[in-house]
């Protein structure tokens, strides 16, 4: 994947994002010499991040489509302010691979992984396929292209109900249905459609087992534009309300040393099969025995702060420099 000139030294950095994620990664760019710039909407104007920082540039309304989500703004903030360098944080633009390639045409470090990355492990369909032929073990699902009934009703019989239906563009928990029988399921596609064409534009869906009594294993990795790819052990995400995450536990009580070892190989081969470069997580459910990966998030997570309590590793630094 492309590589050259994309990471290189830079003095200043913008943050693109607010609240909490940006104040996080304003005092360890600070800390590291760094030069700050925040950006902020209207609702913002007397928030944290944007005292914190050396530069604050408004970006436009509350509604984060007309400030944080609008990428010819933030990259206008950047020109005007000589920042060279752009951190997404989480949420906002930070999984858009079409701002990572705007940050890069427009000159600027996108500290994170390139568009064609993002890209590639964007979708819950495009990233399983990936990794089916990378070798990773994935949960027995059906992730093609046709789209139709009969085709999901027939992977569906295939896999064996219970089955989970899942959005390929989801996220959140949403757009995501737990089906019995072939008999919900003409029903529960319905919904699941209609909820990932609301929340995400995109209503495609990729059929998996269902795993009783899951538990949820994700791998923090992080790779550098050298080849260099190290996991930094599992984050335990089991208690979840709705698909979401209630408590993260590091290290995860229920693996041991060769079932660690195998999720952090999983993990890693995973990252490797697309060069990942930057922080990123790598998803599984466990059946209790064997890891099965569900997907990839191409940036920092929420959580991120619990694996830098087991390691003593500043992630943001560590994408700083990685950048
Ligand atoms: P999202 O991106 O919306 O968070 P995920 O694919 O990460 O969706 O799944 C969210 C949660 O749903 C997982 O943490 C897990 O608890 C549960 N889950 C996902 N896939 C399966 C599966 N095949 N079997 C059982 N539970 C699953």
């Amino acid at each position: 994947m492309e590589r050259p000139g994309l990471y290189r030294r830079f003095n200043k950095l913008l943050i693109a994002n607010r609240g909490e994620i940006a104040v996080r990664v304003l005092r360890t760019a600070r800390a590291m010499g760094l030069r700050t710039v925040a950006v902020y909407s209207e609702a913002d104007r007397g928030a944290m991040h944007v005292g914190l920082a050396d530069e604050a540039v408004l970006l436009g309304p509350a509604r984060a489509r007309d400030s944080y989500l609008d990428v010819n703004s933030v990259i206008a903030a950047a020109r005007q302010t000589g920042a060279e360098a752009v951190h997404p944080g989480y949420g906002f633009l930070s999984e858009n691979a079409e701002f990572a390639q705007a940050c890069l045409d427009a000159g600027l470090v996108f500290v994170g992984p390139t568009a064609a990355m993002m890209t590639a492990m964007g979708s819950k369909s495009g990233s399983k396929a990936l990794m089916e032929k990378a070798g990773v073990p994935l949960v027995p699902g059906y992730h093609g292209e046709a789209q139709d009934e009969a085709t999901l009703a027939k992977a569906a019989a295939r896999i064996g109900f219970p089955v989970l239906v899942k959005a390929s563009a989801g996220g959140g928990g949403r757009g995501m249905r737990v089906v019995g029988s072939a008999a919900e399921l003409a029903g529960a596609i319905v919904s699941a459609k209609r909820e990932a064409k609301a929340a995400f534009g995109d209503d495609r869906m990729l059929v998996e087992k269902y795993v009783q009594n899951p538990r949820h294993i994700e791998v923090q990795v992080i790779g550098d534009s050298h080849g260099n790819l190290l996991s930094l052990f599992e984050r335990e995400c089991t208690l979840q309300r709705r698909h979401q995450k209630v408590i993260e536990e590091a290290p995860s009580p229920t693996l041991n040393e060769a079932q660690r070892e195998a999720v952090s190989a999983a993990a890693r081969k995973a990252a490797g099969a697309v060069d990942y470069v930057g922080a990123g997580t790598i998803e599984f459910v466990s059946d209790g025995k064997d890891v099965f990966f569900i997907e990839m998030n191409t940036r920092l997570q929420v959580e991120h702060p619990v694996t830098e309590l087991i390691t003593g590793i500043d992630l943001v630094e560590w994408q700083l420099r990685v950048a």
